[in-house]
């Protein structure tokens, strides 16, 4: 009896910590992998050479760690951003200035020049807006702001183009810029005109606005993106099968692709490196877990969602016993806590199979635990997982040309990486799985929802 208890109390072997933990804090493989695809492959928006190069790389890297590795085959958007300019126009009283803009995402091309008007919501624009480009402003400070404002980006154009605008311009989605434009989805609603839209750097966004308490400003938009035809892609999938329930899964997620604009280092290079990481520590282990544990780089995260997409209908009939999924695309900060979504008395369940992250203190909590890839499996009540970490500065380079890998740090990352592994490694391990969450509450079908991740 004593023994027993004793067992329940420490459920996992020294050897797994030592391995988990000790080998995601010392091997340096997780930085160098991301070394690996931020310099030498760069860039990896969807239906580009880029993507498919990263995808290719990961199917080989996964089979290099010893996991079984396939393609799952994505239609993607293809949307190319080609050469992007604008400027203030000069006038009495205002000299030319050149703005610092990025197309949206998914924004259709062209040229315009009409006059501005500011405006703070989507639902403020009257008459006013007839032949004008419409900015929108806001008051994003704080990383809490991008769910406040997103809407702007991914409602704005339309919203714009219904009250009768030519161009739409949006102040970046940022906590901080040296003058670089952030971009991100948008959509169109399908019933109104499709007008050019951009984001401006938050030093332009401040210009348009002190110029406007001044008067009339006019501006020209030139836009180069354009859509392509959809292009043949992927979900990369690799797996470590369960020595006894092999058919019961621990997803384990991050995104391939990245904005066109920079490396995607945070974005979600880093998730790749550390689900990558613990797959191959989970590998590497003298016994594998008792359940599956499935690792899938998502295609399409950024601009369309259709790799999170199609992987939930390819995998419908399993969803049921996919007994935990987790998402990494949050960034490289420090891991804070680990967040669970799961039924009645999950947390009790897990914490004594989390004893290897003692030292590294991050504790679990009951909280939000969603990534972008695995909203489209909501409907399966699977447990949702969250390595989560400081997101302070996460915003500062978002969807910008400065999400570069010199952002990340490596011991953050390998101490992400560690969690993940570990986490993955209980959740496939455990006696029973966890008890599932209740039904989510209907979502309203409305409009395209933008990738409103971390
Ligand atoms: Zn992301």
């Amino acid at each position: 009896m004593l023994l027993a208890l004793l067992l329940l109390a420490a459920p996992v072997p020294p050897d797994v910590a030592s391995r988990l933990v000790g080998g995601a804090l010392t091997s340096g493989v997780a930085y160098s992998r991301l070394e690996e695809l931020t310099d030498t492959i760069g860039p990896r928006l969807s239906g580009s050479a880029g993507a498919e190069a990263a995808v290719r790389w990961a199917l080989k890297k996964f089979q290099q760690d010893g996991l079984a590795a396939r393609l799952e085959p994505v239609k993607v958007p293809h949307w190319v951003r080609g050469e992007e300019s604008g400027e203030v126009l000069p006038a009495p009283g205002i000299a030319g200035h050149p703005l610092a803009l990025t197309a949206l995402g998914n924004s259709v091309g062209g040229t315009v020049t009409a006059e501005v008007i500011e405006a703070r919501s989507l639902s403020e624009l009257g008459q006013s807006a007839r032949g004008k480009i419409v900015f929108f402003n806001h008051s994003m400070t704080t990383p809490a702001g991008y769910g406040q404002f997103v809407e702007l980006r991914s409602h704005g154009p339309s919203a714009a183009a219904r009250a009768g605008a030519v161009g739409m311009l949006v102040r970046s989605l940022a906590t901080a810029s040296l003058r670089s434009p952030h971009t991100g989805m948008t959509g169109y609603d399908p019933e109104v005109q499709k007008i050019p839209a951009a984001a401006v750097s938050t030093e332009d966004a401040e210009l348009l606005h002190r110029l406007l308490q001044r008067g009339a400003v006019r501006a020209r938009l030139s836009l180069g993106c354009r859509m392509l035809p959809d292009a043949d892609s992927a979900n990369v999938v690799a797996e470590v099968r369960g020595r006894e329930k092999p058919d019961e899964v621990v997803l384990l997620g991050a995104h391939l692709d990245s904005w066109d604009l920079a490396q995607g280092a945070n974005d979600d290079g880093a998730g790749v490196a550390m689900v990558m990481e613990a797959g191959r520590l989970i590998a590497s282990l003298p016994q594998r877990p008792r359940r599956t544990v499935r690792i899938v780089l998502f295609m399409n995260e950024e601009n369309g969602l259709a790799g999170g997409k199609a992987y939930a209908a390819a995998h419908q009939a399993e969803l049921a016993r996919h007994v935990a999924a987790l998402e990494a695309d949050s960034g490289a900060g420090r891991p804070l806590s680990i967040r669970l979504h799961a039924g009645e008395g999950g947390r009790a369940l897990l914490r004594p199979w989390l004893s290897a992250l003692d030292g590294l203190e991050i504790p679990l909590e009951d909280g939000d635990a969603s990534g972008a890839d695995l909203g489209p499996m909501s409907t399966s009540q699977v447990p949702l997982v969250l390595v989560h970490p400081d997101g302070t500065h996460y915003f500062d380079i978002h969807h910008s040309a400065a999400d570069t890998f010199d952002k990340i740090d490596p011991e953050n990352l390998a101490k992400n990486s560690a969690a993940i592994a570990v986490v993955a490694w209980a959740l496939a391990e455990m006696p029973e799985p966890l008890p599932r969450p209740p039904q989510p509450e209907h979502e309203p079908q409305d409009a395209p929802r933008p990738a409103a991740h971390r």
